[in-house]
């Protein structure tokens, strides 16, 4: 069956109808609208997930990609002008919602591709919730950052150090960069790194590099500004166009190479293996309400 569009939205009912089933998978980039520093738009979060995404779908014939989740879950940021942040029961159910229409049609592969770092524990809610509700779909989702290819681009090309890859630093600076050079105002990035200097808090690297007296990586999201002072967390100076397409090409790689292994990931049935009948009219565990 060959797709008419890589956009779900441009499909007919006819052509969605075709469409759905166990060969096609479904994209889904989400964002939000955040501060990302005095040289970078709102949109970064929405737009680098949302590229990637549009690249990948494009070349492949089995994929469709519905189009991007703009907003997200930020209220740690509202101490910065500008931000647009839903609240979490409200996301969790909007995307659990997405999936669940997906999956009322006929889709069994669903991925969303997360661009924002805060929305990264509602979506593993979210999509768990799809899956309970429907065992016969799998639905997954994942940071684009937390891609293999991604990553090892980031241990071996990065310049600014361990401190420098954090939000709107060098990894988001230099993939919007790449992406739209005349939207980044780089005579104003700068280099903040002023979370407070503590082994265990505020060490979370997108790379996973940390300092060598970093330890444990404690997890703890207070107010933006106690510990940023730019909304930078990291070094935004340190971006160059090079870095951004060498990260934009590994994430279009690693994204495509990950939708080869959802392709092939077996739709095992449920077995129930209890000894006796457990099914109860008011309680499915399959089925939450
Ligand atoms: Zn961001």
């Amino acid at each position: 069956m060959a797709l008419t569009d890589h956009r779900y939205e441009k499909l007919t009912w006819e052509e969605i109808d075709e469409a759905a089933g166990e060969e096609t998978l479904i994209l889904v980039p989400v964002g939000s609208t955040e501060d990302h520093g005095p040289h970078l738009p709102l949109d970064v979060d929405q737009r680098l997930p949302s590229s990637v995404c549009e690249a990948v779908a494009e070349q492949r014939d089995d994929t469709l990609m519905l189009s991007t989740l703009t907003q997200g879950y930020l209220p740690h940021h509202m101490d910065m002008p500008g931000g647009i942040t839903i609240r979490w029961e409200t996301f969790v159910n909007y995307v659990i919602d997405i999936g669940v229409s997906l999956a009322h049609h006929g889709f069994k592969r669903i991925l969303f591709v997360n661009g924002h770092g805060s929305n990264q524990h509602l979506l593993e809610q979210a999509t768990r919730q799809v899956n309970l509700q429907y065992p016969d779909v799998r639905c997954a989702m994942l940071s684009w950052w937390e891609l293999e290819e991604v990553k090892e681009t980031l241990r071996t090309e990065r310049t600014a150090g361990p401190e420098g890859v954090g939000h709107a630093g060098e990894m988001e600076t230099a993939m919007y960069l790449y992406l739209a050079p005349d939207e980044v105002k780089m005579d104003k990035a700068v280099r903040d790194v002023n979370a407070p200097d503590n082994r265990y808090f505020h060490n979370v690297d997108f790379a996973g590099e940390n300092r060598e007296e970093d330890s444990t990586a404690v997890t703890m999201m207070p107010w933006w500004t106690t510990f940023s002072e730019t909304g930078v967390m990291g070094d935004a100076t340190a971006a160059t166009v090079e870095f951004g397409e060498a990260l934009f090409t590994s994430a279009v790689d690693g994204l495509d190479a990950v939708l080869d292994g959802f392709a092939a990931y077996p739709l095992r049935p449920i077995e129930d293996k209890h000894g006796r009948d457990v099914s109860d009219e008011e309680y499915d565990p399959f089925r939450p309400r």
